[in-house]
């Protein structure tokens, strides 16, 4: 598993294994992560406010959507402006929760190195 499969799919960074968000999704708690991964022990908060710099990745995400969509909207399909932010507006709100979590997993994963030795240790176990 390469690194972008493993922010796609939200897994441990040192190991690749591990999940980093509780499973199955629940709309009262969406960005509810594990204490420590499942398979390296490896810690997803090792400090009160580590995913605040995920604002910035997700902030990062949000901008270049929004200028895509209503880009798009008004340059290639000659939308309004009311028309075009009703369609990001929408687009958004569909989109914060996925957002969010790859901001988080995409932070931890600039934080945190891969060791193969412990990707491979469980495929022997
Ligand atoms: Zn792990």
């Amino acid at each position: 598993m390469n690194v972008f499969s493993s922010i796609w799919n939200y897994k441990c960074p040192r190991c690749r294994k591990g999940d980093l968000f509780v499973a199955p999704f629940d709309f009262k708690n969406p960005l509810n992560m594990h204490e420590n991964c499942s398979h390296c022990n490896q810690s997803f908060s090792p400090e009160p406010g580590y995913y605040f710099g995920a604002m910035f990745i997700s902030y990062g995400w949000t901008v270049w959507t929004i200028l895509a969509v209503v880009g798009f909207c008004m340059l290639v399909l000659d939308w309004s402006v009311e028309g075009a932010f009703a369609l990001v507006i929408f687009v958004c709100t569909i989109c914060y929760f996925f957002i969010a979590r790859v901001s988080r997993a995409m932070y931890i994963h600039m934080d945190v190195r891969y060791d193969k030795s412990l990707a491979e240790k469980g495929e022997t176990d």
